[in-house]
């Protein structure tokens, strides 16, 4: 079925006339409507507009447009909730936006609709993109399509859950401290979060502004970075977006693996890791080392503070950056007899507890007596974790990690208690607080009845995502993990 398919097969389909994008849009909406309402990734999206947008990719491959000019013509790439579309809801799963609708495309759409991508739909996501589970949107549950009883992950749970059940081809996200990697990790799939500042965040809702980042969720490491050499570049709209050339990703695919150099962290080998998790990594290594790679031991000393560090930087970002939500600007509001109750009273109704107790941390660390005693600390700390990271690039290409230290959990196991949803982010926060590249990519299944994905993450050096994709694509094609599909899918 043609939405099963990856971008670069069906770049040949279409290119040969042996589909058209219409039917690759209509076989992507015949399966949202068969499995969405269970499934959940979706908050919205319109039929209409998508296939308007697929007819008219469908005229331009007539009139003799090229992949090599436009490399996502008529390609269905759905949407994280956190982007704007114009003219589409811009929600942030939040009822704070629930009426917003957004006036303007964010630069990576513009980027998608030059590349002739076919812009559909709405995916849920946590609340803010405050989360690991996507069990904060305020609207709806998304559930893990390999097994329906357990999350997505998240915040980019509907991004990950749509791409894993072939519910559209690949899926903007964004990732602040795993994002992306973590949720196409729980749902089988290749997610990667970009060096800070390669991408253009004009148009995203911020969240922590100095860890945010735009990617990308695909099916297979050489769909994300199709779509990742698209949404790159500088952009005079976002001053955070960086002067660097962006490399031809997909090119830079071809070619071996050999004497490429990966480290293995030696303060990743928690010991509350999953003994499969684990077993899982150690036999992506060993594949990797069958491919020509050199693994090396590396030492990241000031991984424990990650966690901590991170909970204060993001969480004193966030309750600046969410000071915008008052109910005069957007969304909804709740009246008062002055500013300051509607203010009070917007904010009171408009946001879920889990967006209230970031801010309320993040008010508390900038406040002042704490300041230095936490935010300015957390900063220092911040600068030893990047050059950590620095130094062990000087010997190594790339870094191996598992993406998260347990398979998908089970819907409500972790959502009352915040601490320990928080510790389920170990793996991944360090790269946006180093500001690097990352990838998840699948590494194997659990046993049981109903086998999860496990994902391993490769890191890279700041602007090395050409080195990271490289390595995932030799590792991807020695498996084939990325071949196997979810239950929601048959
Ligand atoms: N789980 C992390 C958080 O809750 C990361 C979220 C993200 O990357 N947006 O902050």
């Amino acid at each position: 079925m043609l939405n099963q398919l990856t971008i670069a097969q069906l770049q040949t389909m279409l290119a040969g006339r042996k589909a058209s994008s219409r039917e690759v849009m209509r076989a992507c909406l015949e399966q949202v409507q068969r499995i969405d309402g269970h499934l959940g990734a979706f908050l919205s999206y319109d039929a209409a507009d998508a296939l308007a947008q697929a007819d008219a990719a469908d005229e331009a491959l007539a009139a003799g447009a090229t992949y090599t000019e436009r490399p996502l013509l008529g390609i269905p790439v759905a949407i994280k909730d956190v982007i704007a579309v114009k003219g589409q809801p811009l929600n942030c799963a939040s009822k704070i936006l629930g009426n917003f609708v957004s006036p303007y495309d964010a630069t990576v759409i513009e980027k998608l609709r030059a590349a002739g991508a076919v812009v559909f739909g709405r995916l849920n996501m946590d609340e803010f993109a405050m989360g690991s589970s996507t069990e904060n949107s305020a609207f709806q549950l998304t559930r893990n399509p390999w097994d329906p009883t357990r999350i997505p992950g998240g915040s980019s749970g509907g991004s990950a859950a749509a791409v894993s059940a072939d519910e559209c081809i690949a899926a903007l996200g964004s990732d602040t401290g795993g994002s992306i990697r973590q949720p196409a990790s729980f749902c089988g799939c290749a997610g990667i979060k970009p060096s800070y500042g390669r991408v253009s965040r004009y148009g995203l809702v911020a969240y922590a502004s100095s860890l945010d980042q735009i990617g990308c969720l695909a099916k297979t490491v050489e769909d994300a970075g199709i779509v990742l050499e698209v949404l790159s570049g500088p952009d005079n709209r976002d001053s955070t977006s960086a002067p660097q050339p962006v490399p031809r990703f997909r090119q830079g695919l071809a070619g071996d693996i050999k004497g490429t150099r990966l480290g293995l962290a030696k303060e990743y080998m928690l010991g509350g890791l999953d003994p499969e998790v684990k077993g899982a990594v150690a036999a992506a290594v060993e594949n990797l080392q069958k491919l020509g790679a050199e693994v090396i031991e590396v030492s990241l000393p000031h991984t424990d503070y990650a966690v901590a560090t991170y909970y204060i930087i993001a969480t004193a970002e966030a309750s600046a950056n969410l000071a915008r939500f008052d109910g005069i600007r957007y969304g909804q509001r709740v009246e008062g007899k002055d500013p300051i109750e509607l203010y009070g009273k917007t904010r009171g109704a408009g946001f879920g507890a889990e967006v209230k107790r970031r801010i309320i941390l993040g008010t508390y660390v900038l406040s002042s007596g704490y300041y230095e005693a936490y935010y300015l600390r957390a900063q220092k700390v911040r600068t030893l974790i990047r050059q950590d990271f620095l130094n062990a690039f000087e010997r190594v290409d790339a870094i191996l990690t598992p993406t998260c230290p347990t398979p998908a959990f089970k819907i409500g196991e972790k959502s009352s208690d915040p601490l320990q949803m928080y510790l389920s982010d170990i793996f991944t926060l360090s790269c946006n607080l180093a500001g690097i590249c990352g990838i998840s990519i699948p590494c194997g299944f659990t046993s049981g009845p109903r086998p999860l994905p496990i994902g391993l993450q490769l890191l890279g050096s700041p602007f090395g995502e050409a080195s990271l994709l490289r390595v995932a694509h030799a590792y991807e094609q020695s498996t084939g993990w990325h071949k196997k599909t979810p239950l929601f899918s048959d």
